[in-house]
């Protein structure tokens, strides 16, 4: 628990971190290791059956006609964009705030990233701060869904049809969330998931696609099978293992969803007791995962982002800046449009990400809260100590 007295007991400051092990805002869930024996043996002796068990089984969970697995979220995210983007146009309209490297996924497709504003409400790409990049060199619309709670998934798709440009979204984030007209999984041309183990649903590493769309289907199959594009062939095919890894996390996914909402419940309970922080809530009113915590840092918060998150890091808190920095403010080698975005830049230094995943008890949680209060009841001592510190350095 928290023994910190003075600023001096800060690890920053060379005391004792508060943890021995890392506090991940990973998810790093594991499966029972029998179950998971159980989907991989048999793949032993008849391959890519287990990937096919996954693609049924995926399709079904996300009530869709067909889901195409894919060896991780960032190739089935470029080989979708390869499918979809319409011939001749050059420009994905997509979000800053968003995924690192989702820029980078764009160029490879040989497309420009077209980058937009964000809903300060949802920090989402919205159908209102998309339609003024909309135009005659729009090839596609990325809808991505934010880290807390979906973007306006119907807003979007009215946006799209009226543009008459194919529409597809990143649902990395939103594995379990459902909406107004379903489940996530069913909207746009396609969505696009990721299985790595830093997600809700662990495969290791991975990805998938779900379609409704079985002409489409068949095509990001056989892209990712090798089909020959401009860019040059890939292999990107799922790993049986992988597929069975997420087989048997999906089995548990509805038990560690509720694991994951006391996690969050705790945060909800004890973080008002810290002013100048606020919890963004997730949407109750819909299926949610309640995976990550993300946190707003106010303007009454009295210390720099950068360096609250460096104290929380040295006491083994793995707490991070949310999506920072905003991917148009960042140096590019790549041919893109460059953008102007003052409301993603001035929301990209304000939120962070604290611990979250199966390997954060309670416990853990209440000991983050109580350092935190720490750090903001003792603000001037610590930017004091800071300053001498970096004076002396
Ligand atoms: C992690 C992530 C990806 C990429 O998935 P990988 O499987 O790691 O390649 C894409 N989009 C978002 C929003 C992500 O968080």
């Amino acid at each position: 628990m928290m023994n910190k007295r003075s600023v001096a007991d800060l690890a920053l400051f060379g005391a004792a971190p508060l943890f021995d092990v890392p506090k991940s805002t990973s998810n790093l869930v594991q499966p029972a290791f029998e179950r998971f024996l159980s989907y991989a043996c048999p793949g032993l002796e008849a391959p890519g059956a287990v990937t096919k068990l996954f693609e049924a089984r995926l399709a079904q969970f996300h009530d869709v006609e067909y889901c195409v697995s894919f060896c991780s979220g960032f190739w089935a995210l470029a080989v979708t964009m390869v499918a979809l983007a319409r011939p001749g146009r050059h420009e994905v309209v997509m979000p800053s705030l968003t995924y690192r490297r989702m820029a980078d996924v764009v160029a490879w497709t040989g497309l420009l990233p077209r980058f937009c504003e964000v809903d300060p409400h949802t920090l989402a790409i919205s159908a209102e701060t998309a339609s003024e990049c909309i135009g005659d060199d729009t090839a596609l619309l990325l809808g991505v869904h934010p880290i807390v709670n979906c973007c306006d998934v119907d807003g979007l798709i009215e946006l799209a049809s009226r543009h008459d440009v194919p529409l597809m979204f990143d649902a990395v984030e939103s594995v379990y969330e459902t909406v107004e007209g379903g489940k996530i999984g069913r909207f746009g041309a396609a969505e696009v998931f990721s299985l790595h183990a830093s997600k809700l649903l662990n495969g290791f590493e991975g990805g998938y696609v779900t379609t409704r769309d079985a002409s489409l289907a068949a095509k990001l199959a056989a892209l990712r099978d090798g089909a020959t594009v401009a860019r040059g062939a890939i292999d990107a095919r799922l790993d049986d293992t992988h597929a069975a890894m997420a087989l048997a996390n999906l089995d548990d996914l509805d038990a560690q969803v509720e694991r994951n909402r006391s996690r969050y419940l705790r945060y909800r309970e004890m973080l008002p007791t810290v002013p100048g922080i606020r919890l963004l809530s997730f949407d109750e009113s819909h299926a949610t995962s309640y995976k990550n915590i993300v946190v707003e840092l106010m303007d009454d918060w009295p210390l720099p982002r950068s360096l609250t998150i460096d104290i929380l890091n040295a006491e083994r808190i793995l707490a991070r800046a949310y999506y920072w920095p905003a991917l148009h403010s960042k140096p590019m080698t790549y041919p893109h449009v460059p953008a102007d975005l003052p409301q993603t830049v001035r929301l990209s230094e304000r939120f962070a990400l604290l611990p979250c995943g199966d390997f954060v008890t309670l416990d853990d949680v209440d000991a983050c809260i109580a350092l935190l209060s720490f750090v903001r009841r003792h603000a001037t001592d610590v930017l004091a100590h800071a300053a001498s510190t970096k004076e002396v350095a």
